[in-house]
């Protein structure tokens, strides 16, 4: 078995064919699903399918592109909304200042939002970064160590920025862009990441991994993403599908396994 540790199952190019899209998941394998959040008029629709079948969880949070639209992000807003038994991770947060989509002052604040809201619920942290490597970490360090636990989503930053991650405690989840042929950096640092902190994701609609490029991605296709890691590891792919389903599961202790 085999779990998406992100992916937008409301998301236009999914959410037309829910059903159709799960059962594809469902026949290559992939047990559980993880629904993220990335505005708040999506909390109630995401929290509702995760609430509709058993393998699926929810986040509730605000993508850094949406800082600007949110201006009244606060802990106690998030802490709130996170109290429903399928809610299990705070997120999708963090910083991007590839796209700059919000204002960067902004940004940060959600994201401090988010990381007391996670330290204030025992509950792990989606983060979300690019370009924005040195501000990232200044922010959850000064969460204080131990205090936060969370995973580093769609990783694509420096072999420095993984180690600093790890140090940190979190777990750094790999998507289908480690498939590409241009992705020789992340290749390598997916190498050598412990296995004990690796997850997988698909990141759907976007990001289909190779060899389904091009096309509208679904959570089906983290099986292809699993295999070209395992090949990159040296792995069994049984062992890395066991591996990173234990991992979500130590990390995302709110969750139950579907039976
Ligand atoms: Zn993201
Ligand atoms: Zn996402």
């Amino acid at each position: 078995m085999l779990i998406d540790s992100h992916c937008h199952l409301n998301y236009p190019g999914l959410r037309e064919d829910v059903s159709g899209v799960l059962g594809r998941a469902r026949e290559a394998g992939i047990g559980g699903f993880l629904g993220i959040s990335t505005k708040r008029h999506e909390w109630d629709e995401v929290i509702g399918l995760a609430d509709a079948h058993a393998d699926i969880w929810a986040t509730i949070g605000i993508h850094p592109h949406e800082a600007d639209h949110h201006p009244d992000t606060d802990t106690a807003m998030l802490v709130d909304a996170a109290a429903p038994p399928r809610v299990i991770g705070i997120g999708e947060t963090g910083l991007d200042y590839y796209y700059d989509k919000s204002d960067r002052e902004r940004q940060r604040a959600s994201f401090r939002a988010h990381i007391t809201a996670a330290r204030t619920t025992g509950l792990p942290i989606i983060v979300h970064t690019r370009d924005a490597e040195a501000d990232t970490l200044d922010l959850l360090r000064e969460a204080g160590e131990g205090t936060l636990h969370g995973v580093i989503h769609c990783f694509t930053a420096s072999q420095a920025f993984a180690e600093a991650a790890l140090e940190l405690g979190f777990y750094i989840s790999i998507s289908g862009i480690v498939t590409f042929k241009n992705a020789r950096d992340l290749q390598a640092s997916a190498a050598t990441i412990p296995a004990n902190r690796l997850l997988v994701e698909t990141d759907a609609p976007f990001l289909a991994p190779v060899p389904m490029r091009g096309k509208t991605c679904e959570p089906a296709f983290v099986a292809h993403t699993a295999r070209f890691l395992a090949g990159l590891r040296n792995d069994e792919e049984k062992a890395l599908h066991a591996t990173t389903t234990e991992n979500f599961f130590t990390l995302f202790r709110k969750a139950q396994p579907a039976a």
